[in-house]
């Protein structure tokens, strides 16, 4: 086997390509290079949950704009994306909120075969459980946002906290992929597991 020769080539470091380096890579025979355009992600302001507004407009980011909006008056819109080892995942949010069932069965009555909520509810499941992601309350919520949600709850809405996979109506904290209160990306919980395999 030649030194430059690969079974899969996988262009991005984000949510999907380090899933796929990871999970291709499992198989110690099969070879893959995982091309990223974008730098390290070693920066506070990817590790700090609420710093990643700092990360906007520097080198870390793909800095869009999308096309005139007729909607807004021909005004673009910014549009970040993250250009490092994560992808977006190194510069987003961190929320972990599974999407509504009924939207997953909208797309199977369409013609999605495969993708109604009893068929990807175990793969949610799957990575959940694998012990890579790390999926968490937050630990430091705003005190405001402690407010809205005792308010909400006060006025009668049911409660519903964490990852909510049920689509129940309600008020609560959402879970993050957070691990010990920093963020955890699709780096930190597929690509670096698999960075010590010498096919990847
Ligand atoms: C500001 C922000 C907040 C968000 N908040 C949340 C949230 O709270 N919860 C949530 O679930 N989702 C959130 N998202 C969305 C989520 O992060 C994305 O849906 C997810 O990361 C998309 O995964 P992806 O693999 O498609 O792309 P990305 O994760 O963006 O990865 C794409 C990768 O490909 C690389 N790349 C692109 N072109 C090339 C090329 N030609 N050669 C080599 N590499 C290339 C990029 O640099 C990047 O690393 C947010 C996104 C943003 C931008």
């Amino acid at each position: 086997m030649q030194p430059d020769t690969f079974d899969y080539v996988v262009v991005g470091a984000g949510a999907a390509g380090c899933v796929l380096a990871s999970r291709l890579t499992e198989r110690a025979d099969t070879r893959v290079l995982l091309l990223e355009a974008g730098g390290s992600d070693r920066r506070s302001e990817v590790r700090i949950p609420a710093a990643f507004t700092k990360l906007f407009k520097t080198a870390c980011d793909w800095n869009y704009e999308t096309v005139p909006q007729p909607a807004l008056a021909g005004r673009r819109l910014y549009w970040p994306r993250g250009r490092m080892l994560g992808g977006s995942t190194s510069l987003n949010a961190q929320m972990y909120v599974p999407g509504h069932p009924a939207d997953y069965d909208a797309w199977a009555a369409a013609g999605a075969k495969g993708w109604s909520h009893a068929e990807v509810r175990p793969y949610f499941r799957r990575a959940e459980s694998a012990g890579t992601l790390s999926i968490e309350l937050p630990r430091d919520p705003n005190p405001t946002t402690r407010a809205f949600v005792e308010a909400a709850r006060a006025c009668g809405l049911p409660a519903v906290t964490g990852r909510n996979d049920g689509g129940r109506e309600g008020v609560g904290l959402t879970s993050v992929t957070q691990r010990r209160g920093r963020r955890w990306s699709a780096a930190d919980a597929y690509l670096r597991p698999a960075l010590r395999r010498r096919n990847l």
